[in-house]
């Protein structure tokens, strides 16, 4: 294989979606993998595109068997990553992104250890808080519930690579697009996907 493996993890008001969105935008040569969840559409949200929507019996039945590179249960839903799809990109030599949580990313960086890690962590408890709480809907008691699972969550950031700190949204997906850019830079993966370039080293003088 020789497509790369980006995983993007986040507790939620980091901007981790918008951030996706943009490097999407950006950089061509990356796709995003559409997870399977057992969640309601969001209006808006469309079947294949945002998500695939599946009833808790079809996922089960999925998950036994064995279609799934990992799975989760996130705030009562399940979600999980498409082995198939995934495989099929990455032999292809196509970079792959998972935007998935922390439960998810230890998972896969279990079944493939090459899998490349980005956290985006908001740059305050604060400024988490005072996004959390702009989203106008959610009461008190729901918006302590999500800070203290956001805690939880950022603990896990050392088990990432790379960490974005979105204070500023544009610097954030620059820093974002750079990683990515950078990875693809790496000897091993420039020897892998462009042997020609390499073949006149073995030319003697
Ligand atoms: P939402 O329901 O708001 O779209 O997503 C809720 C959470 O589930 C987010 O943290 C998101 O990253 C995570 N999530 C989405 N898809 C997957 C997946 O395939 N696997 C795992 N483990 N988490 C996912």
């Amino acid at each position: 294989m020789s497509g790369q493996l980006f995983i993007v993890s986040a507790p939620s008001g980091a901007g981790k979606t918008t951030l996706v969105r943009k490097l999407l935008e950006r950089d061509r040569e990356i796709e995003l993998s559409i997870s399977f969840t057992t969640r309601a559409p969001r209006p808006g949200e469309q079947n294949g595109r945002d998500y695939h929507f599946v009833s808790r019996e079809e996922f089960e039945a999925l998950r036994e068997r064995g279609d799934f590179l990992e799975w989760a249960e996130v705030h009562g839903n399940f979600y999980a990553t498409s082995r198939v799809w995934l495989e099929a990109e990455m032999k292809q030599g196509r970079d792959v992104l998972l935007e998935i949580d922390w439960q998810g990313a230890s998972q896969v960086r279990r079944a493939l250890p090459d899998a490349i890690g980005v956290f985006v962590l908001p740059p305050s408890f604060e400024e988490l808080e005072r996004r959390l709480r702009g989203r106008a809907s959610d009461d008190d008691e729901v918006i302590r519930r999500r800070l203290a699972a956001a805690l939880g969550e950022m603990r896990r950031v050392d088990e990432f690579d790379y960490c974005i700190i979105n204070e500023d949204l544009e610097t954030a997906s620059a820093d974002l697009q750079a990683v990515v850019r950078a990875c693809r830079a790496r000897l091993p993966i420039q020897k892998l996907r462009h042997p020609a370039s390499f073949g006149f080293l073995k030319h003697e003088d």
